[in-house]
């Protein structure tokens, strides 16, 4: 029986290019991944295309959207389209921070309300589901005005059809609403995705120490037991940013990541069935 296990690639994109990232995924037999534009740009889109079709590999999450500045966003357009040419399940919203100068919280909220509204108008036209993903409220200065489930709910809620939240542990295991808000999403049928890594106690970087599953200090079984007692019977994704694991190599990180979700989550390893 397949794990439904997927791998992000910025989990070894330091010493793996999307190719290498593609076949190392392949040779473990998983069925899909998660990618990014940037990666994309590197090795070319037809040979990206070609590498994961020969792999039969498919797209889960794409990395990203944003952040909502001009450069990026006049991209938005043709980013979503090939988001929807690699048949992506969902693409992330990014939002990135406050613009410089600003500090009415209010003011850049509704701003960002509304450029998400925009980016929904465009993905529905292009055919992918947008994925919110709430970051942790210590990165709400430079990179997401968005630091809960029950912001992003809120946001789903007034925004409609095609878009829903990815709920990844790192971001959300301190919140005392963590249940109530993935009920609440498991209820509006929108949990898009799992991401799991873990918290290291001390954290030396907010962006790049993330632990390894069974590292840290979240409580990650009690987690995906509220998910999928909310429904989502999705895969698992491996979403580890950090320099310690950027040094190793990246089949014995695939391999470690493989077998810490096996021994932590044997249940969702065990799901059969169609990726979302
Ligand atoms: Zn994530």
């Amino acid at each position: 029986m397949p794990d439904k296990i997927v791998i992000n690639h910025a989990t070894v994109r330091e010493r793996a290019d999307m190719l290498s990232f593609i076949a190392l995924c392949a040779e473990r037999g998983l069925e899909a991944v998660s990618i990014w534009g940037d990666e994309i740009d590197k090795v070319g889109e037809a040979e990206a295309s070609k590498a994961l079709a020969e792999a039969g590999l498919e797209v889960f999450g794409y990395n990203r959207i944003g952040p909502f500045d001009e450069a990026h966003l006049a991209r938005a357009e043709a980013e979503l389209e090939r988001a929807a040419r690699f048949e992506a399940d969902h693409v992330f919203v990014f939002t990135g921070g406050l613009a410089p100068g600003e500090r009415d919280l209010a003011a850049a909220r509704s701003q960002c309300e509304a450029t998400i509204a925009e980016l929904l108008s465009i993905a529905r036209r292009a055919g992918v589901k947008l994925a919110l993903e709430p970051l942790h409220p210590m990165l709400f200065g430079d990179r997401t005005l968005l630091a809960s489930l029950r912001e992003a709910n809120d946001l789903c809620d007034r925004l409609g059809e095609g878009i829903g939240l990815v709920v990844d542990v790192y971001h959300v295991w301190w919140d005392p609403q963590l249940r109530a808000e993935i009920e609440r999403a498991g209820r509006a049928g929108r949990i898009l995705g799992f991401h799991v890594n873990d918290w290291l106690v001390p954290t030396r970087h907010l962006l790049k120490d993330r632990g390894m599953m069974g590292d840290g200090v979240i409580d990650l079984p009690g987690i995906d037991r509220m998910v999928r007692d909310a429904g989502y019977r999705g895969p698992i994704e491996v979403e580890i940013f950090s320099d310690a694991w950027w040094q190793r190599d990246p089949a014995e990180v695939i391999d470690t990541a493989i077998a810490r979700c096996r021994s932590i989550f044997p249940d969702a390893c065990a799901n059969e069935g169609a990726l979302t």
